[in-house]
């Protein structure tokens, strides 16, 4: 176990640490609050040849303070707004602590609907690459001003996993109030474990060991666990640790055992095949029949237009659809070479039709297993 970890984090050359409200909100320990603590730790990651993107939470409860609430507001709009004041702090405390470690951070905010686009996804690559390539630190937040699902559900968990695929990074860094993963609530439970080490996110059985929720940010301890399963299908491992812990980060590179650690798959999807079952939001579906589903499913097959039941949904050609089965129950999703409007002509043909309908054909297939994810 020991030497697994130490494997990993050697490896690790990209990384996302992900810093939640509730450790932005915390008293300084020994004098040194959060972003003193993240410059100098960060800045020694960088001096080992490593290159570091922060997704960071924390603008609700930074303007709260400013603003002399009681406490983080209930209303969504309330929230953005109390966001829109906190953002302003959030980044002047990153610059001061990094600026007076020596180095330059530069503020990042995304939508998961950015992202959703393959284009702006794309672009924002380009961006963070070049800034990473430049030694600037990215802290990256969502925008809350126009997007409200993480200021709802998530304190940025899930937007930390598709940055892991959106810089292509090898480890994702989840710092919470919470040690790691336990096997009971430890909130609950005094005699609840910690666990090391979770092999494999998709068989752990973590419906039943998440539940417990912290109090300042939205994310519990289960959308922690949905980002690492995101990275882990990326190929990329998380380490769910506690950063109130000073020092958190520099114990977990010398090989201490800090939080759980979450192994990547060992079959990992390409990043577009990741943007595809994680960062694109898909605009129809299609219902395909018993044998094309079997042939997707077991066979690694393309979906062909004698496959489809039929269609649902406005979509134009390569945008992203659902492949749904009879029941309506997804299966798959993928790049769709043909907008609705042409698979309502072509459904259940044969390729030798496609001509004779269309009137012309782009493609044999109506999804190509290389733009095809199984879910
Ligand atoms: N973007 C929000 C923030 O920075 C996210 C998280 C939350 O507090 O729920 O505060």
């Amino acid at each position: 176990m020991k030497d697994l970890r130490k494997g990993i984090l050697k490896k690790a050359r990209r990384i996302v640490v992900k810093v939640g409200s509730a450790v932005v909100a915390a008293p300084p320990v020994d004098g040194l609050d959060i972003f003193g603590r993240l410059a100098s730790e960060i800045n020694a990651l960088k001096e080992t040849g490593r290159e570091v993107a922060v997704v960071s939470s924390g603008a609700i409860a930074l303007g709260v303070r400013k603003l002399g609430l009681k406490e983080r507001p209930v209303a969504i709009p309330e929230r953005q707004a109390v966001a829109a004041v906190g953002q302003g702090s959030l980044m002047a405390a990153y610059d001061s602590a990094f600026s007076n470690a020596g180095g330059h951070v530069a503020q990042v905010l995304l939508t998961h609907d950015d992202l959703g686009s393959r284009k702006r996804f794309l672009n924002a690559r380009n961006t963070l690459t070049t800034l990473l390539k430049f030694g600037i630190v990215p802290v990256i937040n969502e925008n809350d001003t126009v997007a409200v699902e993480e200021i709802k559900f998530g304190d940025n968990d899930a937007l930390s996993a598709l940055a892991t695929n959106l810089i292509e990074a090898d480890l994702l860094i989840i710092l919470s109030d919470i040690d790691g993963l336990f096997d009971k609530d430890p909130k609950v439970h005094s005699d609840a474990k910690k666990l090391k080490l979770v092999e494999d996110v998709d068989s752990a059985g973590l419906e039943r060991l998440t539940g417990a929720t912290n109090s300042l940010g939205t994310g519990g301890i289960r959308s922690k666990c949905e980002a690492a399963r995101k990275a882990a299908h990326f190929g990329a491992a998380t380490i769910i640790a506690n950063g109130n812990m000073p020092g958190v980060l520099t114990a977990i590179f010398n090989g201490e055992d800090a939080g759980t650690l979450f192994l990547p798959k060992e079959d990992r999807l390409t990043s577009r095949k990741h943007w595809i079952a994680f960062s694109a939001r898909p605009s129809g579906r299609v219902f395909v029949d018993d044998g094309a589903r079997e042939a997707l499913l077991s066979k690694g097959r393309s979906l062909l237009p004698s496959g489809i039941k039929d269609v649902d949904g406005a979509f134009d050609a390569g945008e992203v659809i659902h492949c749904v089965d009879s029941s309506g129950m997804e299966f798959a999703r993928g790049l769709s070479n043909y907008s609705s409007f042409e698979i309502q002509k072509i459904k259940g043909m044969k390729t030798a039709e496609l001509v004779k309908v269309l009137g012309y054909k782009v493609y044999d297939e109506v999804i190509h297993r290389d733009n095809l994810v199984v879910l």
